[in-house]
């Protein structure tokens, strides 16, 4: 990894990332930094995380040749990474555990999280219960409504659940109590940050952590058929499962790496996430990226069907990948989205999370486009049935969740 590498040593990619925290925290961010630092290459906790990431997490995850979409869509062949057969049902468990694992190196005895859907809330308590720490998630109100099963799950794995009324009672309000809850108690507490997002390290250490995703697709796909791929596509809310998914291929000019991100009702709407297409440069939550601003500066609401991808920010490498022109994005609809999870579930039997639909609807419209011995690979960051309920509604259907 020549120039990005370089980059991320200070923390900055390019003009992104940076640490933006209040003077108390900077202390801990330092101890955090020395121990990722000093950890990520120690052999015995390589070897204790990759037990647990093959053993507990169901690692590595299948790369399935998908036959039958190949076929109807007549183009480039088609490979999805299966990230929906992990433990907890999608990519973040491979972030929380090596988070979670370093924390207990650094003497800590509790975890706090922020969680929009309840994804990450769910697989950080699923870490903290399997390795016998506390767990606190806050979560904005708003969520805690629309998502009671999370908040029931998250407290039958021993966590408990705080309700965050400030702001709108969304994500973001969620990441400002977790930032501040951890400024009051750094003591025994680590705040295990979801995504590639946050003051550095949190961005390298995710990317880092998710970097297995685009290790076992190179070995997996070289072993299956010879060849890198010709494009690699993941869905974009803050970055992680993207990030995993192009990091091993950003020294591979040769590789298009794309990110899809949520144009809700379309990005001419104001009812979007697309934070790359339509985002300003700014500083929030810790670091200096891409985020929906109003004129006044100020974070705007974002809207997508898909709640792990309604984030108003993006991760410092993503902003960096498209500014030095190495990565593409693009914006995919809700109905886009929802029109690929009934065709990749009626292809390939795989009920894929509403987010990974983003790219699979990428997925659609780019191989027609490419020659049959061109390769893409599609990483299906988590599976669907959390989405069942939500995406009948949008079909006019009535179910309860
Ligand atoms: C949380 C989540 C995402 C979005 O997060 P990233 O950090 O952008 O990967 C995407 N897919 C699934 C299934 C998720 O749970």
């Amino acid at each position: 990894m020549d120039k990005v590498e370089e980059q991320t040593k200070a923390g900055r990619f390019g003009q992104f990332g940076g640490q933006y925290i209040p003077e108390t925290l900077m202390g801990e961010i330092d101890r955090l930094t020395a121990a990722y630092n000093k950890y990520k290459d120690d052999p015995d906790f390589k070897a204790e995380l990759k037990d647990l990431l093959n053993n507990y997490a169901g690692r590595p995850s299948l790369l399935y040749h998908a036959k039958r979409m190949t076929e109807d869509l007549c183009g480039a062949q088609i490979y999805l990474k299966r990230e929906d057969l992990n433990h907890t049902g999608s990519h973040k468990l491979n972030n929380v555990l090596g988070q979670a694992l370093l924390a207990q190196r650094m003497g800590k005895t509790r975890l706090i999280a922020e969680t929009g859907a309840g994804q990450h809330g769910v697989a950080t308590a699923t870490a903290a219960a399997l390795m016998g720490m506390e767990c606190e998630v806050f979560m904005g109100s708003l969520d805690v409504e629309r998502q009671a099963l999370n908040v029931y799950r998250m407290e039958l794995l021993g966590a408990k659940v705080h309700s965050v009324t400030t702001g709108t009672g969304t994500l973001k309000d969620a990441v400002n109590a977790a930032m501040q809850e951890w400024t009051r108690r750094v003591d025994d507490t680590h705040y295990l940050i979801g995504s590639t997002m946050g003051p550095y390290p949190f961005p390298t250490m995710v990317r880092d952590f998710q970097s297995v995703i685009s290790e076992e697709i190179k070995a997996q796909l070289l072993e299956q058929t010879g060849k890198l791929p010709d494009v690699v596509l993941a869905c974009v809310g803050g970055g992680s499962n993207a990030m995993g998914a192009f990091y091993n291929f950003i020294d591979d000019k040769d590789v298009r790496l794309i990110g899809c991100e949520a144009a809700g009702k379309g990005i001419d709407t104001d009812q979007h996430a697309a934070t790359l297409e339509k985002g300003r440069t700014g500083i929030f939550h810790g670091m200096k990226s891409k985020f929906l601003q109003d004129d006044d500066g100020d974070i705007k609401e974002v809207y997508s069907i898909s709640a792990g991808l309604d984030y108003p920010g993006i991760g410092p490498e993503h902003a960096f990948l498209q500014e030095i022109h190495r990565a593409e994005y693009v914006g995919i609809t809700d109905d886009e989205a929802v029109d690929a999870f009934e065709y990749i579930a009626q292809q390939e039997g795989i009920v894929a999370a509403i987010e990974s639909c983003h790219a699979v609807a990428y997925v659609k419209k780019l191989a027609p486009t490419m020659r049959k011995d061109q390769i893409i690979v599609c990483n299906l960051s988590g599976r669907g049935d959390k989405d069942v309920a939500a995406i009948a509604r949008y079909r006019g259907v009535d179910i309860h969740d």
